[in-house]
């Protein structure tokens, strides 16, 4: 647990650990308020297609998995299925479409096509403890880390997965690895990326699950310490990979700052709401500035970069279609904000140039959805930074005692 204070350079960006603490908290505070608002609180999803891949995915019957949508009437019109359906199709003609869902050739996710799928409302729906677990959770966990295997050229979503993925067996002894070990086994720079993105996310969502846990034989909710070295602390590479995963978003939403400023937040109605989100936005652009210090130009620069880039795409890609295998519905719902917030950030790093990132040259550059998990994914990082920090405090109480 010593080794949960990581200090230096943070690997692959220009940011190191100690800038990320430095603003973690005025960076959680905000993003904490922003997400209250109307404009980033409700997210329409399909949280019911088939799963690609196998058809059994276990779904878990714990009442922890279960969620509720809000009905779409208390939803602004201008968001509901049929205006944006009206919107969105004439306007996007590299669109390829499976049912329900579709992506774009710059998209690093598949996003829904917004004609079926209900809204939620995230600040009712924490991600915690559920309860989901087991061969069927692991498995999706294990197919997701298998997506790192670059080079397999046949592995295409609209033929479905790799067909080894779908014979894995169901439980595993060993962590998930590359090739060589860990992220750094002789990986090109844009396979370790990868690694660090997937194993990062992992180990955010499981701090989320040991920062509020249910306590079985009491019944009670709370932090559990020993989850937490665990899973997370017990391995620093993945309590370094939360920290990346923030930064990369940070430079996301740096990058794309201008453009959010200009985003149409005019849809409640109500005028003091939309003031209030624009400002809070702007605090969080101006933090995700002076501390989303990210190199993107050093990847996918190579003789094959363009190859590459595809294939990380077709990957990733591929990982937002896993989360339909997901078994639990609150699971499955944070799984794809999630994702989809990683793949916006990708695409804003790798896929648009100054001239497309101009607001004024183009006005729809990201769906509403984009936007939305974008931020909503930033604050589940800069939440589990925050909950580090009370497990610091707790191992340090904890230690003092003993
Ligand atoms: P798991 O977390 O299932 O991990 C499986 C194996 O992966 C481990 O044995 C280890 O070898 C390796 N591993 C673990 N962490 C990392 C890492 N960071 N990097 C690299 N390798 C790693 N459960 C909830 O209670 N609430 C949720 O909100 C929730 N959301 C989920 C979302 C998704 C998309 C998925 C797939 C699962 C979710 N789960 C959730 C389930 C949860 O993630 C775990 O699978 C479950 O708690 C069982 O945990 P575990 O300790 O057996 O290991």
């Amino acid at each position: 647990c010593k080794n949960s204070i990581p200090t230096g350079p943070i690997e692959t960006t220009l940011c190191d650990y100690e800038t990320v603490e430095s603003v973690n908290d005025r960076l959680f505070a905000n993003l904490h308020d922003l997400v209250q608002m109307p404009f980033f609180k409700y997210f329409q999803v399909d949280l019911y297609r088939e799963c690609p891949f196998w058809s059994d995915d276990g779904s878990c019957s714990d009442p922890g998995c279960a969620i509720t949508s809000v009905d779409e009437s208390e939803i602004p019109e201008k968001w509901r299925a049929s205006a944006l359906s009206r919107l969105e199709g004439s306007k996007i003609d590299d669109r390829h479409e499976l049912p329900g869902c579709y992506y774009r050739d710059s998209d690093f996710c598949f996003l829904d096509d917004n004609t079926e799928g209900d809204y939620y409302d995230l600040s009712r729906i924490p991600e915690r403890y559920t309860g989901y677990s087991g061969p069927d959770a692991a498995r999706v966990w294990r197919s997701i880390y298998e997506e790192n295997c670059f080079g397999v050229s046949e592995l295409n979503l609209l033929s479905g997965p790799n067909p080894a993925l779908v014979s894995l067996p169901d439980t595993m002894s060993e962590p998930f690895r590359l090739e060589g070990g860990g992220a750094d086994g002789g990986q090109c720079l844009e396979k370790r990326v990868y690694y660090k993105v997937i194993s990062g996310l992992h180990a955010s969502i499981s701090t989320h699950i040991c920062a509020e846990y249910l306590n079985q034989s009491t019944g009670e909710w709370g932090p559990n310490l020993q989850c937490f070295i665990n899973r997370v602390a017990s391995h620093p590479e993945r309590l370094q990979y939360i920290y990346f995963n923030t930064v990369l978003l940070l430079r996301a939403v740096a990058r794309i700052g201008p453009y959010l400023q200009a985003f149409d937040y005019c849809s409640t109605g109500n005028h003091d709401d939309d003031t209030e989100t624009l400002a809070k936005l702007s605090n969080v652009i101006s933090i995700a500035q002076s501390a989303g210090r990210f190199d993107e130009t050093v990847l996918f620069r190579g003789e094959d970069a363009n190859i590459l880039k595809e294939e990380f795409k077709v990957h990733f890609r591929n990982v937002t279609r896993i989360m339909d295998c997901v078994g639990c519905d609150k699971c499955r719902l944070w799984g794809k904000i999630q994702t989809t917030g990683v793949a916006t950030a990708l695409k804003i790093l790798f896929e648009l140039d100054e001239k497309a990132l101009d607001p004024a040259a183009n006005h729809n550059l990201l769906q509403r959805s984009e936007v939305v998990a974008l931020i909503n994914t930033l604050h589940r990082f800069s939440e589990s930074l925050e909950a580090v920090e009370d497990f610091r405090e707790m191992w340090k109480a904890t230690s003092a005692a003993e």
